[in-house]
């Protein structure tokens, strides 16, 4: 067995790279997201600049794209076609602001103008024109040689085949990108999808694709579009000052110009446009990547010039990645609260979805040997949304030999049980049940989640102390801690304590259905607590309930119905809930009137979408009650959605719905159809 070195390392990242781009680059057939690329991409930079001697001249991060296909004439550029350098984070920008200040020779406090693009995710294309008239047209290919593409990009509509000018100059190059607006993206896959073609992965691709067939009369049917932003060549003529006013000439020779560019007074500015893109992103009519800066004095711009790839004067801000490549240094099985092992990755540290990662979920064993992760691989971490990062696969490439298998610990690493498991289950238990301090904290830390009964302050360090120290056993011994006791706590002064019992005595003023989820039973989540809290009278109620009466809310099967039955059934839980509605924890009495369950289901086949804050509630909390009902709650908006809830600073969502023409309502609307009471401040 031999260990990675820095030297294999970056052969196998070189390898898997140029394997990536000539699959995207010459096949516009990507293998990996754009994210997957770029993190690799990265980490052979780093590997090169911290072992110069490992640099090869061929390396891909000294390279723009690729060499030309044969299929087409090549040309060379009258000036090179380069790549951007990229930045991710608010530091990134700010690191590339000051190096535009040293290079410049400019004070720190005087700002720098800059002029912000939305980055196309198209092609890159040239266009000569020769006394006002459309001579060429050349991908950018490898950046010094392209491929003649002239003929398919005479057949786009928005490439202008002679300027508007009475004095034409002598040479004129252009450049922009050729893309392919979503809906037309659409449109195009799915006829291919019915007959059988070929579907794209991506807008990208389709316009590369596009681009670079062979019959130009296909290329005509294909909706492209173009975005010019920069000049190549020019002879003949004085061109503007600055990059902006470059722009506006161009516009005025008759080329599309993005009307969403924007100009930055300083590094503020920027940081404030490339939070509007991200927030525009989902409204526009074609896809970008992330948001160009661009220096935009061109005097500055020449004094700044080039590194191997890209201009010192520009670079791409991209959105945050949701799939990222990171190392896999270890596994450690995590319990929770009912006992179940989860192994957990511990990663390299590594941008995910806007937020540094460096735990993500194996889920279970099942999913560890279907994956084939092993200790040492190259893992891509997944985040979307609010879900937890979970390990999505393998690259099994950069697989060094000596990666090791993960095992099922026999015992639990907590409390030394046996581990059990139950065949046709996935999931590996711990036996010790509240024997085992991990199932005990995990019990009380649910206990006062934010969705059960939100104690402030109870946190996973404070449970741990309490527990340890013998101050608690169960959730229902928190009603009885004294100020006193918890002050002799580590790291506890006595405000802070007093705060805890403030806490503590405030949650006990609940709700029914929050009341039901802080117990903790199997698959009981929120709504399914919801649920239950809106189909029985009263507790006493819910705990006689037997599985056939349980089974007949819509959404508890039989699996449910089976662990809420055992878990009232079990006495130690019966003493629980006794002593806790002794320690006076309380809800309002259910109020059957609108959310009764005969009338459970009265907002079937009505999809909604929640978006922005809503008083005194959580949207989950929220979207419980709407599901309750028997309504769709989803994440984004569709033509079948019925109504957006629109609070208090809304998202994007509320301009998508306006697009599709989907009503927007407000807060009071979604409060009234839950016979919710708002709030009088
Ligand atoms: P890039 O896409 O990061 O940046 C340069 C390109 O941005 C320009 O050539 C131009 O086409 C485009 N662009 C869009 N809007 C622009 C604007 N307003 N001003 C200037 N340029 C603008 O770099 P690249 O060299 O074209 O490609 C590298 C990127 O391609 C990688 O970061 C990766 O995301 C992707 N890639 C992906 C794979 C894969 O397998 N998924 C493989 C290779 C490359």
């Amino acid at each position: 067995m031999s260990d990675t070195t820095p030297a294999s390392r970056a052969q196998a990242l070189r390898a898997l790279l140029e394997k990536y781009n000539r699959a995207y680059y010459r096949d516009d057939a990507p293998l990996v997201s754009d994210a997957e690329y770029d993190g690799l991409f990265r980490e052979l930079q780093a590997l090169e600049e911290a072992h110069p001697e490992l640099l090869t001249a061929d390396s891909p991060t000294q390279r723009v794209g690729a060499a030309p296909v044969e299929a087409f004439e090549p040309v060379r550029h009258p000036v090179p076609m380069l790549s951007l350098a990229n930045a991710f984070s608010d530091g990134d920008m700010a690191d590339f602001d000051r190096r535009v200040h040293d290079r410049l020779d400019i004070d720190a406090e005087t700002a720098v103008d800059y002029i912000a693009e939305p980055k196309l995710d198209g092609l890159a294309v040239s266009l000569i024109y020769e006394n006002g008239v459309l001579v060429r047209g050349a991908t950018r290919g490898d950046g010094s040689t392209g491929e003649n593409i002239t003929a398919n990009l005479r057949t786009i509509d928005d490439v202008p085949l002679r300027l508007n000018t009475e004095q034409p100059p002598a040479m004129l190059e252009v450049r922009g990108e050729v893309f392919m607006p979503l809906a037309g993206f659409h449109a195009l896959n799915t006829r291919a999808e019915k007959y059988g073609q070929k579907v794209f992965a991506n807008p990208r691709n389709a316009a590369a694709g596009s681009l670079r067939l062979l019959d130009s009369r296909i290329t005509a049917k294909r909706p492209l579009a173009l975005y010019v932003y920069a000049l190549g060549q020019v002879e003949g003529v004085d061109v503007p000052a600055t990059h902006s006013a470059t722009l506006e000439w161009l516009a005025g020779l008759g080329f599309p110009v993005n009307p969403e560019i924007t100009a930055c007074h300083g590094l503020a500015a920027c940081q404030q446009a490339y939070a509007d893109f991200a927030e525009k992103r989902a409204g526009l009519a074609y896809e970008i990547d992330g948001v160009v800066f661009k220096v935009d004095r061109l005097d500055y711009q020449a004094d700044l010039g080039f590194v191997s790839r890209a201009p010192r004067w520009a670079i791409a801000r991209k959105f945050p990645a949701e799939e990222v490549p990171t190392l896999l240094e270890s596994v450690e099985f995590q319990v929770g609260r009912t006992g179940a092992l989860t192994p957990v990755a511990r990663l390299a540290p590594v941008q995910v979805g806007g937020v540094v990662v460096s735990n993500a979920t194996l889920h279970n064993m099942d999913e560890v040997r279907r994956k084939d992760v092993r200790v040492g691989d190259t893992v891509i971490v997944r985040r979307a949304g609010d879900v937890i990062p979970e390990v999505a696969r393998v690259l099994p490439e950069l697989r060094p030999d000596n990666a090791r298998l993960i095992e099922l610990p026999q015992t639990c690493p907590e409390c030394g049980s046996k581990v059990e498991t139950v065949e046709g289950e996935a999931v590996a238990r711990c036996s010790g049940g509240l024997f085992c301090p991990a199932q005990r904290k995990a019990a009380v830390l649910h206990f006062a989640s934010r969705k059960a009964l939100d104690i402030e302050g109870l946190g996973e360090k404070l449970v741990a102390q309490l527990l340890e120290g013998g101050l608690i056993e169960h959730v229902d011994d928190l009603f009885a801690l004294e100020p006193a006791t918890l002050a002799r706590l580590d790291r506890m002064g006595e405000k802070s304590a007093a705060k805890l019992v403030a806490a503590i005595a405030k949650a006990r003023e609940t709700s029914f259905a929050r009341f039901i989820y802080s117990l903790g039973i199997r698959e009981v989540g929120e709504a399914t607590a919801q649920a239950l809290a809106g189909s029985f009278a009263s507790l006493d109620e819910l705990m006689a309930a037997d599985a056939e009466r349980l089974e007949a809310i819509q959404d508890i099967g039989p699996i449910v119905a089976k662990h809420i039955v055992a878990f009232f059934a079990e006495e130690h839980n019966r003493r629980i809930i006794d002593n806790l509605l002794e320690a006076g924890v309380h809800w309002p009495d259910p109020q059957p009137a609108g959310a009764g369950a005969e009338t459970a289901d009265d907002l079937a086949g009505n999809t909604y979408v929640l978006t922005g804050t809503f008083e005194g509630y959580t949207r989950d909390e929220l979207k419980a009650r709407l599901q309750v009902r028997g309504a769709k709650v989803t994440g984004s908006v569709s033509k079948k959605t019925t109504a957006v809830f629109a609070g208090e600073a809304p998202g994007s969502k509320v301009a998508k719905a306006e697009a599709a023409g989907v009503p927007v309502e407000d807060q009071a609307a979604l409060f009234g159809l839950l016979a919710i009471e708002e709030q009088a401040d």
